[in-house]
Parts: C-alpha cells; sequence; structure tokens
C-alpha cells in the first residue's frame, strides 16, 4: 500500500512513523493546491491518502481524490461540517439525543438577540465561533457584562473573522475533559483509549491555550465504565446519525475525535473534532498493539469494513510532551538549528513538529518544535522517559530561544 500524508507535524511524523513499518510512505507535504496533490498521487500511485489537519478535510480534499478513484481517509466537506461548523454540530446533537451543553446559535447580524439570551437564560455562558479559529474561537466570560462585552467582539468586531458569522451560546459545565479517538467506517465505530492534553503553555494549566503542549493516555479518569457510557449515550448515537444522513455527504469515514466533560450528569461533548488530534496521536500511536497494523485499519475504514478487523491495543501508557519555541504561541523566532535526528527507540520516540531542512540543516520552522513520546507500563514511567529524553534532546538542541513543558519552575531552559 502506498500512502501520502498530507501535513507536516508531530501528527504526521508519528503517523508517518507507525506507517512505515508496514507500508510505502510518500514523504508528508503540505499543500492547498488540491489539484496538484491529486497529480501528484496519480503519478506516484498513491492507494490511500491521509489528510493529518482539518482544514483540507474541510476544504473538500476528498472529493478531490474520489474523483480520481483514490480512497482518503477522512470525511466528505460535508461531514467535516461536524468540526468545521459548530452551530452544525450542536444542532446534529440535538436531533439524535446526544448530550452536550444547552446552547442557542445566533447568526452575527443578531447580536441583540443573543445579548438578550446571555441575560435571561440563567446560567454561566461560554461563547464560541461557529467556524474554525484554530483552536482559539472560545470565550469563557467570568460575568454578565463580560459576555455581552465578548458577545460584541466576536458579532460586530470580527475578532474570529468569517469563523464568527454564527456563534454558539452555551451552558458552562465542569468536569474532566478527555479526548477519545475513534476510527469509523461509517457504520462501525472503534475507539483508541481516551487520552487528556495540555492546552496551556504554562505548569499547572496556567498561561495562554496552544495547540496542546502535551497529552497521555489512557486516561483513567475514563473508567472501563466511563467509557461504556460513552459508547452507548455518544459513539453509537453520533454513528448512527451520520448514517441516517447518508445523502448530505455521510456516513463518517474517518477519525473521528470526541472532545467530552465528565460532568455530574454524566458525559457531555464538547466537540467533534474530524482527524486525528495533535499531540493525542503521538501518545496513542504508541498504545496499538504490535500485530496492529494502523494501514490495515485505514483501509478496512475507507472500504466500510472496520468490522473484519481488529484493532488491538497494549496494557501501558502512551505520554508525549512537546517542546516549543520561546514566545510560542505569541510570536517565536524561527530558523535556529537543531543538532538532533529523530530518535525512534524501541519505546521513546522523537516526533518533529516544526522542524524543517534548510541548507541541508535542520532547523526550527513552527512553535511546537519536538513531541517526545513515550510508552511504558505505568504512567509515571512514562512521563519519567519522556521528561528524560526530552532533557536529553534539549542537552543536544541548539536552537537558542526554547520553552519546555513540562518543567519543573516554567523557565526556558537556558
Ligand atoms: P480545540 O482547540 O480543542 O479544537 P475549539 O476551539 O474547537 O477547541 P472547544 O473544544 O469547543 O473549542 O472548546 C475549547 C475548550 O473550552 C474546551 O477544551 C474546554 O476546556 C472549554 N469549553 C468549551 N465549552 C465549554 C463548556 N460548555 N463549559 C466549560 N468549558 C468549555
Amino acid at each position: 500500500l502506498r500512502v501520502l500524508i498530507i501535513g507536516s507535524g508531530g501528527r504526521e511524523h508519528a503517523l508517518a512513523w507507525k506507517l512505515s513499518l508496514t507500508e510505502d510512505i510518500q514523504c508528508p507535504i503540505v499543500s492547498a493546491d488540491f489539484p496538484a496533490l491529486v497529480d501528484f498521487a496519480v503519478q506516484h500511485e498513491v492507494s490511500l491518502v491521509l489528510p493529518g489537519p482539518e482544514q483540507p478535510l474541510v476544504d473538500g480534499i476528498e472529493t478531490y481524490f474520489r474523483k480520481v478513484g483514490i480512497p482518503v481517509f477522512g470525511p466528505s466537506a460535508l461531514a467535516a461540517r461536524m468540526e468545521g461548523s459548530k452551530a452544525f454540530s450542536k444542532a446534529f446533537m440535538d436531533r439524535h439525543n446526544i448530550p452536550t451543553a444547552k446552547f442557542r446559535v445566533f447568526p452575527s447580524s443578531h447580536v441583540d438577540q443573543a445579548i438578550e439570551y446571555v441575560r435571561t437564560c440563567g446560567f454561566k455562558v461560554v461563547l464560541k465561533a461557529s467556524g474554525l479559529a484554530a483552536g482559539k474561537g472560545v470565550l469563557i466570560p467570568e460575568t454578565e457584562e463580560e459576555a455581552v462585552a465578548g458577545l460584541k467582539e466576536i458579532m460586530v468586531d470580527n475578532v474570529f473573522g468569517p469563523a464568527g458569522s454564527e456563534v454558539v451560546v452555551e451552558e458552562f459545565m465542569t468536569g474532566p475533559e478527555v479526548s477519545v479517538l475513534a476510527f469509523s467506517d461509517g457504520y462501525t465505530i472503534t475507539p483508541l483509549p481516551a487520552a487528556q492534553d495540555h492546552k496551556r503553555i504554562g505548569e499547572g494549566d496556567t498561561g495562554l491555550n496552544t495547540g496542546g503542549m502535551g497529552a497521555y493516555a489512557p486516561a483513567p479518569v475514563a473508567t472501563p465504565a466511563v467509557m461504556n457510557q460513552i459508547m452507548k449515550d455518544v459513539l453509537k448515537p453520533t454513528i448512527d446519525g451520520c448514517e441516517e444522513r447518508f445523502s448530505e455527504g455521510f456516513p463518517f469515514v474517518g477519525m473521528l475525535f470526541t472532545g467530552l466533560m465528565l460532568t455530574a450528569s454524566g458525559p457531555k461533548v464538547l466537540e467533534y473534532n474530524v482527524r486525528f488530534g495533535d499531540p493525542e496521536t503521538e501518545a496513542l500511536l504508541l498504545l496499538l498493539a504490535e500485530e496492529t497494523d494502523l494501514a490495515t485499519i485505514l483501509l478496512a475504514c475507507v472500504e466500510h469494513r472496520l468490522d473484519s478487523v481488529q484493532v488491538k491495543t497494549r496494557p501501558g501508557f502512551g505520554v508525549s510532551v512537546v517542546l516549543a519555541s520561546q514566545g510560542y504561541p505569541g510570536n517565536y523566532a524561527k530558523d535556529k538549528a537543531l543538532l538532533l535526528d529523530s530518535s525512534l527507540q524501541v519505546h521513546v520516540f522523537t516526533f518533529h513538529a516544526g522542524t524543517t531542512v534548510s541548507n541541508g540543516k535542520t532547523v526550527t520552522s513552527g512553535g511546537r518544535v519536538i513531541a517526545v513520546s513515550a510508552y511504558a507500563p505505568t504512567l509515571r514511567e512514562a512521563l519519567m522517559q519522556c521528561i528524560s529524553e526530552s532533557n536529553r534532546s534539549l542537552s543536544k538542541v541548539k536552537f537558542q530561544k526554547r520553552h519546555c513543558s513540562p518543567s519543573s519552575d516554567n523557565k526556558p531552559f537556558w
């Protein structure tokens, strides 16, 4: 099987590593020029396309490849609205009785109605730009006045651009969060162990939100009973709901990534994503049992026969820790030299997230530079291995501006 991976982050490196154990990989490439990608795939006799990020899926990459008969592990543009439009996914959950926060959707032309709603709904609210906003489109106001100001920012000042042309106002919930990534062939859904990720830049869950500074799985909070409940109340009804809407670009083929909050009244959906998560993937792929071949699973999904393969995971824990450029998630310097090759050892892996080759040298090119990932029988051991490998890497990394999480004191390491 020849697989074309689209994207260039740590997630794509981890996917390429796992697939390369058995398959022929075309180097991960980034391009929004879909016809050029199709030409490339045809020329190189690609048999399966695996988009890493959400944007190409939301932009309809699946259709381009479908037309030339190359399957894509990922949904059609219409089905990708599960991530691309929060207004769409909330309405979907409502229609299919999938537990989620109470909500209302307002077009940006209806700011007065939205303000009226936050003043009268009787609960603390969360404001969400409906479209893709690079993980930044959610505001959690502390007071009613802050909520009103937030609505004006999104709906009048357009701080999130077109992503804010519709706004979801929903009830604030509390509880631990988990991410459940599940393979789907449109009819069968098979979850991986639940993961937890760490979004903020600083220690102790402080500072600005990032694309994700680290993840681990399985999350102990997602006990077998919780996972059963998530399967019964969320994943199964989601995939059944997608199947019913066949004519609208469903059923859903690909990776359904559900963000959930485990509330006092049960698991509730925060959001759907329609692709592998980053950095969850770097941790989760280490949990696939050796005899579980990722390409076989992806192929079974695109051929709607996931029930014919076994997705076996191994006991133990996968952990991924991101090393980031100083300044991230704000401005940061690029082109800092790295004296580091991918270490793909037996249980510890250095996945490149934001690096490139310039004049024959590996240099930093992104905020999140490296994802160090480890597998071990216990969570503590996996974490310790990650930290010691991170420190070993950092001693070899020559990029001067850098920031590392987790660290004991949240100070840069130089
Ligand atoms: P991501 O970057 O994870 O894709 P997103 O921008 O698509 O995020 P959400 O996942 O919907 O948006 O929300 C981001 C974060 O905001 C959640 O992980 C959660 O911590 C918080 N959040 C969202 N909705 C709620 C809610 N109803 N109650 C409490 N917190 C919430």
